[in-house]
């Protein structure tokens, strides 16, 4: 039942720098057993279905499987709101008024970490609360009371790393689940036991692991890939030219992918005869489209 994943967001297609991240997650995942799932992360309404078929037809044109049909997360939304409320009877949340600005303006405490949430609306009384809630000109977001400042995962590349816990969102204002819950209650329900992505999400990667033990799960083995980067050195986007499959072909997009990672097999399955975990490169790869 062990299984990997790969969990694109469909707002925009893949990319040569996610299809190489998907490429890894898979090849991780093989290598050591596993199952392989996609997952659709569908919850923010910038997204679209004909996005997400199309990036699920991209992942098997360059010869990702998977063992169970793509799970959608707004085909179970139910799943999500059930977890926040059973935290919520736990007194693990608490509502939150602040908009962004609030946040970014808040006063902090001297030794407060670096990005952390304030704080501003944890402690609330009651009379305070229904106060906002009167006066507010929106619902409140729903934050996890946590009970730690930091906690340490296990990553395949970057070893023991320990990383700011907040109180982070669970629900947002408009009611959609943030994707730090929704995440970490996809990976438990569906026993994805070793997350495969960017290294752009390693920072979030100890918010998620704490919710999942406070949730009785055991945190998956965390492995995080550099990302691609244009010629600046900034994350490769649309903008950069030639990156997604259609513009590539699956044969240049599959060349590109194995050259990145130093493989002379140019299909998946023969990359995967050459994987090796600890040799993979540390530093982003710079993509510069022809
Ligand atoms: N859906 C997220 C993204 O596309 C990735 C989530 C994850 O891999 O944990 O950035």
């Amino acid at each position: 039942m062990q299984s990997g994943r790969f969990a694109p967001s469909p707002s925009a297609d893949l990319h040569i720098g996610n299809l190489r991240t998907a490429a890894l997650a898979w090849l991780f995942a093989r290598s050591t057993g596993r199952r392989f799932l996609i997952r659709v992360e569908d919850l923010d309404d910038r997204t679209s279905p004909d996005i997400a078929a199309g990036q699920v037809a991209d992942l098997a044109a360059i010869g990702v499987t998977w063992d169970e049909p793509p799970e959608r997360q707004t085909a179970h939304e139910g799943r999500y709101h059930e977890v926040v409320d059973d935290l919520t009877a736990r007194g693990l949340t608490f509502e939150c008024f602040c908009s962004r600005k609030d946040i970014l303006s808040a006063p902090r405490a001297p030794h407060a970490p670096e990005g952390a949430y304030p704080g501003t609306c944890r402690d609330l009384t009651d009379a305070e609360r229904s106060e906002r809630r009167a006066s507010a000109d929106r619902p409140p977001a729903l934050r996890l009371r946590s009970d730690v400042t930091a906690f340490t995962v296990t990553d395949l590349l970057h070893g023991e790393y320990t990383g700011l816990v907040d109180d982070f969102v669970l629900r947002r204002f408009d009611g959609v689940p943030a994707y730090n819950l929704a995440v970490v209650v996809d990976d438990a329900a569906q026993h994805v036991d070793q997350v495969v992505r960017g290294d752009d999400l390693l920072s979030s990667s100890p918010r998620q692991a704490y919710l999942a033990t406070l949730l009785g799960h055991l945190p998956p083995t965390y492995a995080h890939v550099p990302l691609a980067v244009n010629a600046e050195g900034k994350r490769l986007a649309k903008r950069d030219g030639a990156v997604t499959l259609a513009e590539l072909g699956v044969e240049h997009a599959l060349t590109l992918i194995a050259s990145s990672l130093g493989y002379s097999a140019t299909t998946l399955d023969g990359m995967l005869g050459e994987f090796e975990p600890g040799c993979l490169p540390r530093q982003p790869w710079v993509y510069r489209p022809s």
